[in-house]
């Protein structure tokens, strides 16, 4: 209890420190204490006499109870929340507010301030949509291998730049860049930030001054607004469209070259799909092309996927490894979408423009520390073994229609029989997400729940509110929750316990 400060806070009955996105919201639940009131009439009729019944900062500052929580949580915390506290007395009383006023009472909302001060904002939820790379959602679960290298390396020194066989100084790339390379086949690695960050350095140091083509079929905003026009309009490429929006051909990118062309782009058109009357050249065309002008190819892939998910009807994600065997230069993808790992953005390709690439000075300003290159290297290592199934990602994409439905149905009958509450199962979909595999799902099997005491909003708000946060969806006035999304064992317990209380409360 004492590490996060929180002892002083059960002295004074405040409930247990607990992860919460709006701290406010769940403060107190359990107080002993009786809320003490004088009557309206005293507080109007003597307003000095109210007011001396505020205690003063000094006064709190010695009580027992506010000491031991300045010696867990702070002193400068406490001195805060008691001013604070002390100021909103005042104005409860200016607004003719006449409750609170008891010294118990005044510690409870001092403990509670300090509580919201120390309650962490960034906590863990569970996502019961059965997006998998949910972005909102912090998009990639991390491998318990690549938890335990960042636990094991952040807390510690470590040889981040530093050469351990030569004694010298080294380079952090070192720990991934050959792994990545290897793994996607490439002669040359690099890791930034996040894919926009690989998308603009590539740009910029390929293209600096000149322009690049692009199809008007590909010019794509993905959320965050990370825009193909605008990032080239940063990265100081001068953008050169091509085509229609939804056909692009070979001769409509050869007809725009010209002595200012410096690159080829191809955009993964990652989260929408143009059906229909369409047409885009085929990859190895459009490298053949780059080659007989003696201009690079580069293509933006989004997803990163390193393994074949035809299987699981995702067949619109390319491997990178395919795209470079095609003979593309450059090729730029996320490290925490369909790769499963770290936020990333990893640059793979020939060694040539990849050390251009590395030689810009903007790559320190978009370098990765210790803990993404920690993760990186352990998820890299767990695809060199060949155990997807330990990415958690790519296990729940991996998950087969009939483990969920066993799942769900185990579920069900845990649920089964809490008062009020009806749980069915239903089969639908679950998607990959992420600005990945538009259009394409994964068949699943969902809870769908209902409660004669609320509404499907009421009780999804229930379940957010619940610590952790059960995220549903909300569907046609009903709750419904996809396992696949959700870790299996300890998650499904939390569900049960939430759903325990929802029922009870
Ligand atoms: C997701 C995506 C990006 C942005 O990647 P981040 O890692 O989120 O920065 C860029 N391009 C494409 C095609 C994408 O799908």
């Amino acid at each position: 209890m004492d590490s996060d400060g929180t002892e002083g806070l059960a002295m004074l009955g405040v409930c247990r420190v607990q992860p919460v996105a709006n701290p406010q919201s769940c403060i107190l639940k359990n107080s002993p204490v009786v809320r003490f009131s004088i009557m309206a009439s005293e507080t109007q009729a003597k307003p000095e006499a109210a007011r001396r019944r505020i205690p003063s900062v000094d006064e709190l500052l010695s009580r027992p109870a506010i000491r031991a929580l300045g010696a867990s949580a702070g002193r400068d915390l406490v001195l805060e929340a008691v001013r604070e506290g002390v100021q909103a007395l005042r104005e409860r009383l200016g607004r003719g507010e006449d409750s609170g006023f008891a010294p118990e009472v005044i510690e409870q909302d001092i403990g509670e301030r300090v509580q919201a001060q120390l309650a962490p904002s960034l906590v863990p939820v569970i996502n019961a949509t059965g997006v998998v790379l949910h972005t909102n959602l912090g998009r990639a679960p991390l491998a318990r291998e690549a938890l335990e290298r960042v636990a094991e390396v952040a807390g510690r020194y470590s040889n981040l730049e530093y050469d351990l066989a030569q004694g010298e100084r080294g380079k952090r790339d070192d720990h991934t860049d050959r792994l990545l390379a290897k793994l996607v086949g490439a002669e040359a690695a690099l890791v930034v930030n996040n894919n926009a960050a690989a998308v603009f350095l590539a740009l910029n140091t390929l293209a600096e001054g000149g322009e690049v083509i692009v199809s008007r079929g590909e010019l794509i905003e993905i959320g965050g607004s990370f825009r193909i026009p605008d990032i080239c309009a940063k990265s100081g490429v001068v953008l050169r469209e091509v085509g229609t929006t939804n056909r692009t051909r070979l001769a409509d990118y050869a007809a725009a070259v010209n002595e200012r062309t410096r690159l080829l782009l191809r955009v993964h058109p990652s989260n929408f799909r143009i059906v229909g009357f369409t047409e885009r050249p085929a990859l190895d065309e459009f490298v053949e092309l780059g080659r007989r002008h003696n201009l690079p190819v580069m293509e933006d892939l989004g997803s990163g996927c390193l393994v074949d998910l035809e299987q699981q009807g995702l067949n619109d994600e390319p491997p990178a490894g395919r795209s470079l065997a095609a003979g593309v230069q450059v090729v730029t993808f996320s490290g925490d979408k369909l790769l499963g790992g770290p936020q990333a953005g990893i640059i793979a390709g020939a060694r040539a423009p990849l050390e251009r690439i590395r030689k810009n000075s903007l790559f320190r300003a978009l370098r990765v520390d210790k803990m993404t290159i920690a993760a990186l290297e352990a998820t890299a290592r767990l695809y060199r073994r060949g155990k997807l199934d330990s990415i958690p990602a790519l296990a729940m994409i991996r998950a087969s229609a009939e483990s969920i439905a066993a799942r769900a149905a185990r579920l069900r009958e845990q649920l089964r029989g809490l008062p009020g509450l009806t749980a069915a199962l239903e089969t639908g979909e679950s998607v990959a997400g992420g600005g990945s595999t538009p259009g394409q799902s994964l068949p699943t099997t969902l809870l769908v729940l209902g409660h004669s005491g609320c509404s499907a909003r009421d009780l999804a708000d229930r379940l957010r509110h619940n610590r952790p946060a059960i995220i549903a969806r909300v569907e046609r006035d009903r709750v419904l929750l996809d396992l696949r999304t959700v870790l299996d064992g300890s998650e499904e317990d939390e569900i049960v316990r939430a759903f325990k209380r929802i029922v009870m409360s």
